[in-house]
């Protein structure tokens, strides 16, 4: 078992973390990754703080994946507690933010990769850089173009860690979905997920865009009348809306953009105040102001311009209508962000062309794991965790199968 060796393609957090387990248990792993360097998109996740897991009881955080059934036995395995421990036995501390998000200390992920890079060399990782995976030769092995042309490899196993299609400059360019395609393998179209969609503002909004709206709550319907709730921050961009609440909320605004062109995201302008508070705070005063009244209700001047800019003139002084309006902002979103701009992709790898150990049904002693798994989840950490689980998970199933 230990002269066996396995090649692991897609150095990011998936990838790393198949190689942590492997050459932990003695075997010889090969790492190759398309671009100069190691976990570049990890890197990027790093950036405004690198939200690493989530504090959240378990049963709860398994639920916000799409596929909770199918990641559940892989994150059991490797939980939110596993990671904050994997990253302490890396000496790299942690905390948990207000959110309950869960950080490492030092908030960016340059020390956590340098040193789990450090390990895994110590352990005799070999890691291959600027090689890319073209494909399969007809025999199965794998193809690899290189600045000294092709080269072939024929390993004993191999993890495919690819990633999905967003960001590609970082190395996840999704042109695995068509040399997987064409071994018949059931894929699920990959599509932008935890992006901003599409609205139309007015040239009134304009002074306005790149403003966040803040203590804000959101909703989205589905075509059962099913309600998803968010609630967190949003900025209007100059092609419409993104931001934490959207994120959260992109699955179904996906669904539905998908399915009927168009979705709507109502907004709870004034999550905090009641309808009828509102009513009573809005009622004409005196000689005061519109603008007046509406800021003592709690308005912000972003908040202000939406209103202005959806809600007709003649209704600006009816506290019942205005008061109905801020508590259910409708947005009429007609697309998505390009996947290239997207945090994440949802869709890949079909949970039904793969073994339980994550093994390609179609192409024995291959397995994926990490984001090109066809699952999906908001930002949180849910997504690293996921990568890192499944990534942990398909090398304990060739720990199991290789003999
Ligand atoms: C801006 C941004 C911020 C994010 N912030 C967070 C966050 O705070 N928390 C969180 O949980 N998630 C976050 N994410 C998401 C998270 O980074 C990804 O979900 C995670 O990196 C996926 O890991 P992976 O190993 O599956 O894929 P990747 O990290 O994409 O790694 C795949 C690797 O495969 C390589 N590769 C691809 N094709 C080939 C090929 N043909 N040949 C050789 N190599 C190839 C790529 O170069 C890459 O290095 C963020 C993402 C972005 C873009």
């Amino acid at each position: 078992m230990n002269s066996k060796r396995v090649v692991i393609i897609g150095a990011g957090p998936a990838g790393l973390m198949a190689a942590d387990i492997l050459s932990a248990h003695g075997i010889l792993v090969d790492l190759f990754e398309a671009k100069a360097s190691v976990g570049r998109k990890f890197l990027m996740a790093g950036k405004g703080g690198l939200n690493i897991t989530h504090s959240e009881p378990l049963p709860n955080f398994i639920l916000r994946y799409d596929h909770s059934d199918w990641l559940k036995p892989m994150i059991d395995e490797f939980n939110p507690n596993d990671i904050v421990s994997w990253m302490q036995s890396l000496g790299v501390s942690s905390f948990i933010g207000t959110s309950g998000r869960i950080f490492p200390t030092e908030m960016k992920a340059a020390p956590l990769l340098r040193r789990w890079l450090s390990n895994l060399k110590k352990r005799g990782v070999s890691v291959h850089c600027n090689h890319y995976w073209k494909g399969f030769t007809t025999n199965g092995d794998l193809r690899f173009s290189t600045a000294d042309g092709e080269k072939v490899i024929t390993p004993d196993a191999t993890i495919l860690a690819l990633g999905g299609a967003s960001w590609p400059s970082l190395g996840s360019d999704g042109a695995w979905v068509k040399i997987l395609t064409s071994s018949n393998i059931a894929i699920n179209p990959l599509l932008p997920s935890n992006c901003g969609f599409k609205a139309t503002w007015s040239q009134h909004m304009d002074s306005h865009l790149g403003k966040p709206l803040k203590n804000i709550a959101g909703w989205v319907k589905n075509d059962s009348g099913e309600i998803q709730k968010s609630s967190s921050e949003a900025i209007l961009t100059t092609y419409g809306i993104e931001g934490g609440l959207v994120y959260a909320l992109s699955r179904p605004l996906r669904e539905k953009v998908v399915s009927d062109g168009e979705a709507t995201l109502y907004l709870d302008l004034l999550p905090y105040v009641t309808l009828n508070k509102l009513r009573a705070l809005l009622a004409p005063s005196g000689k005061q102001s519109i603008n007046n009244i509406w800021r003592k209700a709690g308005l912000d001047s972003v908040k202000i311009a939406l209103i202005r800019e959806a809600l007709p003139k003649d209704k600006w002084s009816d506290p019942i209508c205005i008061a109905a309006f801020i508590k259910e902002y409708p947005i009429k979103l007609t697309g998505m962000q390009p996947i290239e701009e997207a945090i994440s992709t949802s869709g890949g790898v079909k949970r039904e062309a793969l073994t339980e150990d994550l093994m390609l049904c179609r192409l024995p002693n291959v397995y994926c794991a990490g984001e090109m798994l066809d699952w999906d989840a908001p930002t949180g950490g849910y997504l690293l965790t996921a990568s890192f689980a499944s990534g942990r998970f398909a090398a304990k199933g060739i720990l199991k199968n290789l003999t």
